[in-house]
């Protein structure tokens, strides 16, 4: 095999709670996440050495700032793999919109170059040596819809939702690190009530899950981008069954039990932005590998 396609799916947080700051920055979440059917393509071609990477999207570096060549490096180091890769990515995942599009892309990668260069490592194995990445990078591996906790590494799969979801995201990139910068745990007013929703989801009660929808990074980038919170009245306007902001924003998605009221929604929505989608939740069992 000298060369591989693998799809890195977006995800949305069906709940995102964050129970405190621990000593060393990080922050000690409690989140449902569930991917959905909106992919980068990745491929991976073998070279003698080194890692180029390029891409159709203009806005993430080609180098070691890219996360996709920082999964390249630690999959060459840890398996002690003498040979190089040519990564391409072809970019449909909004850039910096709280849809773990980088995440995906190093998961993607991950995956790709264990078949690739036969490494033969278990999804375990990738998922513990992919945190040192980023605390979403296990779940983008793991795939489907899971319950993520500690920092986002301690995961349970669960049974996700299998519905339609639009999704809109302002002309505005936002940055993890300054919405959890303004986060002040101590003053969450309303935190998801995780245990109803991981209830509801096993009961497949999806009228509870849309009630319940909640993440608590909602309201500080609201505060930051009120722009969050026009479109999230506007995807309930268009009748969502439900709708948030997905991880530190400013993506906003409603879900939609019929086809015809979500693109009614898409449509209105593409009016006015530019980066609008409309696809079906993924649950996983579908395969990375689509040659
Ligand atoms: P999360 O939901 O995990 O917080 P996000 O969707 O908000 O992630 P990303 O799309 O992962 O955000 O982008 C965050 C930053 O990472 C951007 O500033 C971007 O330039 C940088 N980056 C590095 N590599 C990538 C990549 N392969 N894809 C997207 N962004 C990347």
């Amino acid at each position: 095999m000298d060369e591989i396609k693998i799809r890195g799916r977006a995800k949305i947080n069906l709940s995102l709670d964050v129970l405190r700051r621990r000593e060393d920055g990080y922050h000690e979440v409690k989140m449902i996440m569930q991917q959905i059917d909106l992919y980068d393509e990745i491929l991976l071609k073998n070279i003698d050495k080194g890692i180029l990477l390029e891409s159709n999207c203009e806005f993430i570096p080609t180098h070691e700032g890219n996360i996709a060549y920082k999964a390249a490096k630690l999959m060459m180091e840890k398996f002690h793999v003498d040979r190089g890769v040519h990564i391409y990515i072809d970019k449909k995942i909004p850039v910096a919109a709280g849809l773990a599009g980088g995440s995906t892309d190093a998961a993607a990668v991950m995956i790709g170059l264990n078949k690739l260069w036969g490494i033969n490592a278990t999804k375990e194995e990738l998922m513990e040596a992919s945190l040192s990445l980023g605390a979403d990078v296990p779940f983008c591996i793991l795939g489907g819809a899971a319950l993520a906790e500690g920092i986002g590494e301690k995961l349970t799969p669960i049974r996700g939702i299998n519905e339609w979801v639009v999704l809109c995201k302002p002309n505005i990139s936002v940055s993890t690190a300054s919405v959890y910068g303004n986060l002040d745990v101590s003053k969450i007013r309303k935190h998801p009530n995780t245990d109803i929703i991981l209830n509801a989801l096993e009961n497949q009660d999806l009228q509870s899950v849309v009630e319940n929808l909640c993440n608590v990074l909602e309201p500080v980038t609201e505060s930051m981008h009120p722009i969050v919170k026009d479109i999230k009245r506007k995807m309930l306007e268009y009748h969502a069954w439900g709708s948030l902001m997905s991880g530190s924003g400013p993506t906003v998605f409603g879900i939609y039990k019929d086809y015809n009221k979500a693109k009614s929604a898409y449509e209105n929505l593409s009016k006015v932005y530019n980066q609008v989608y409309l696809v079906k939740t993924y649950d996983g069992r579908g395969s990375y590998d689509h040659k």
